[in-house]
């Protein structure tokens, strides 16, 4: 991992975008020049390791060799066609990761948004041509704190004010009801209802992991009240629980899946929704679609996601290594981290709000080496590369005992 020459310092870089670049992002002050798995090197040379893997969409690493042997071969051949032509890789990256997941379709788009949008049109169409309900009529029941990406419509239906004010007027046919609140998802479906849409596990809440069965109850209900369940499992999904999906861990198979992140390999972006042919077989011609959606660089890259996946080998790894973080974070309970959140290599942990705010400990880690970003006032997310050995994430737990008993 060589970094290239830099003619300006990180300050003299990060003080070059501010006139220029919109200020929609508050990053934290390390400018990053090349990474290599689990390890990010900036302008001077300093490395880092990446606790945070791209809000998940390095759950491989970054530049996993797989993956971007994937990427090389496939720029030197072919990398866009628009889908007015078939390519020669949708095919093949569609089947495995339908084969992947247990569902019978693939609609593929490229952000995570954009799998959001395109989950709430087709649980519409659904909703008209196989339910009945009346046009224009549908709602779609959402849980409070969600996370479901940045268009106007879904900032309509969160409840972060930051994310929603000023974007108005939003898109009706949104009901909120609490998360982990079976009875209230309950009152809140009717006839009119086509879908519930949920995170199996609220990210960027601060990691939420609802009760035990929770999820089992939705699938219940939603099969009982004739509406379909839409799982977002784009910051969930693809290993991170230490499963493919994370609904895998209650058993529970939803109508529509959402991916996204990871399913990039941390190269392009690449979305999908995945799911019956019931509801993904409501699409005709003209409909819905994306320029880049499904292009061959996606799918290729796609294709080589869902085959390092097929091994389980990531997956096991989330899982176990997991156990090496809840128990290291366990060990920090009363000692500057009053509660945390885990499962597989994902935590939401709340810092002593004594000790500082989630941004100063991110940037009292940053000065030890370990990048890793606030969520919520007091809360850090951690969110290594699956790919992080048992000694690095040790260590990383050891600069976050080090931030907060010894201060900086
Ligand atoms: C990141 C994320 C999205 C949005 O994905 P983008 O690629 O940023 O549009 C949607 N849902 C969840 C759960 C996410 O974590």
């Amino acid at each position: 991992m060589t970094a290239p020459a830099h003619t300006r310092s990180s300050a003299e870089l990060i003080r070059a975008e501010e006139p220029v670049l919109a200020h929609n992002y508050h990053p934290l002050p390390v400018v990053v020049a090349s990474a290599e798995g689990a390890w990010v090197e900036d302008v001077e040379g300093r490395r880092y390791l990446d606790m945070l893997a791209g809000y998940s969409a390095l759950n491989f690493g970054h530049r996993h060799p797989a993956l971007i042997e994937a990427a090389h071969r496939q720029l030197d051949r072919l990398t866009l066609t628009s889908r007015a032509f078939h390519n020669d890789r949708l095919a093949e990256f569609a089947e495995r990761l339908a084969e992947l997941t247990g569902h019978d379709m693939v609609l593929p788009m490229n952000t995570g948004a954009e799998a959001v949008e395109s989950g709430i049109k087709l649980a519409r169409k659904w909703a008209y041509d196989v339910k009945g309900v009346p046009a224009d009529r549908a709602t779609i029941v959402v849980a409070a704190d969600n996370f479901h990406g940045r268009t106007t419509t879904i900032v309509g239906f969160s409840t972060d004010e930051t994310a929603r004010t000023g974007f108005g007027p939003f898109a009706p046919g949104f009901r909120i009801v609490p998360y982990n609140d079976l009875a209230a998802m309950e009152a809140a479906i009717d006839d009119t209802t086509a879908a519930v849409l949920i995170e199996p596990i609220q990210g960027e809440a601060g990691v939420i992991i609802p009760d035990d069965g929770y999820l089992a109850g939705v699938r219940e209900l939603t099969r009982r009240k004739g509406c379909l369940f839409v799982a977002d499992e784009i910051q969930s999904g693809l290993g991170r629980t230490g499963r493919t999906l994370a609904v895998e861990h209650e058993g529970v198979v939803p109508d529509l899946v959402l991916l996204g992140k990871a399913l990039g390999g941390g190269i392009v972006p690449v979305s999908a929704v995945v799911g019956s042919r019931e509801v993904l077989g409501v699409l005709r011609p003209g409909e819905h679609g994306s320029t880049f959606g499904g292009n061959p660089l996606a799918a290729a890259v796609g294709t080589a996601v869902v085959e390092l996946l097929e091994t389980g080998e990531f997956q096991a790894r989330a899982a176990e290594l997991g156990v090496i973080l809840r128990d290291g974070l366990t060990e920090l309970v009363g000692r500057g981290v009053v509660g945390f959140r885990a499962r597989g290599l994902w935590a939401g942990v709340d810092i002593d709000p004594a000790i500082g705010t989630g941004r100063e400990i991110s940037e009292r880690l940053m000065r030890e080496g370990v990048l890793a970003k606030d969520t919520h006032g007091s809360t850090i997310r951690l969110a290594p590369p699956l790919t992080v050995t048992a000694e690095e994430l040790r260590s990383a737990i050891g600069s976050l005992e080090k931030v907060l008993t010894q201060g900086a």
